[in-house]
């Protein structure tokens, strides 16, 4: 059995600029290597996206703790939505850090296999659900922060209307051809656009697969 010293990540990840020491403390907690495909394991620890089939990939790790930074600089933060759980990384590194995590993906075997690593892992905080993430999960809105881990060019607005007061959504905005992660707060029922930095994701789609 190989070792993974995710601590290793988490300060390679503070040396990148990455602030938040629990962000930190979650990433040298999760054992990214269970998100992945077997055969990629051996890249784990690299600060780089990786493919988990269906065309889809496990975020880079610096983005993931730099969008995880952003949406708790909103406060006390509790229930998050996010959209898009693909491998389930990202989900994992919420779970650690909030009350409730509400995850959305619109292919069924990525949804599927997420739903199983959460419950080896005994990530019992996580709700995991197969739909299409543009309309939210209005049900269990408001959210006290929403994170998109994938681009669109206009931010779909049932995700802006499911914002909490205060509360921030983290969404890369762009194309192809370039994006910018950006965070927009709900601030006395106004959204406020901040940008953090370009970013490169998969697209994000309409309906489910
Ligand atoms: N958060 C993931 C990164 C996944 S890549 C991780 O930590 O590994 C982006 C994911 O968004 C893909 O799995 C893709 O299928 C999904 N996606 C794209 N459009 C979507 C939509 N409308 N609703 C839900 N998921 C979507």
């Amino acid at each position: 059995m190989r070792d993974f010293d995710y601590q290793q990540l988490a300060n390679a990840l503070r040396q990148k600029g990455i602030k938040n020491e629990q962000v930190l403390e979650a990433i040298a907690v999760t054992p990214r290597h269970r998100f992945m495909p077997e055969s990629l394991w051996e890249y784990a620890l690299a600060d780089s996206a990786l493919p988990i089939g269906e065309d889809q990939t496990i975020s880079q790790p610096y983005v993931v703790a730099r969008m995880t930074e952003a949406l708790l600089e909103a406060g006390s933060v509790s229930k998050v939505l996010e959209i898009g759980t693909g491998s389930g990384y990202q989900a994992a590194i919420l779970s650690k850090m909030v009350d409730h995590v509400y995850t959305i993906e619109r292919i069924s075997s990525l949804h599927e296999k997420a739903k199983q690593i959460f419950a080896t892992l005994q990530l019992h905080n996580i709700e995991a659900r197969y739909g299409d993430g543009q309309l939210g999960w209005p049900e269990q809105a408001p959210f006290d922060g929403i994170i998109v881990t994938a681009a669109i060019d206009a931010v779909p607005p049932p995700l802006l209307e499911q914002l909490g007061e205060n509360a921030n959504l983290v969404i890369p905005v762009g194309d192809v051809r370039g994006q910018t992660l950006q965070v927009i707060t709900r601030q006395a029922g106004e959204w406020v656009t901040r940008h953090i930095e370009p970013v490169r994701f998969v697209p994000l789609k309409k309906g489910t697969r």
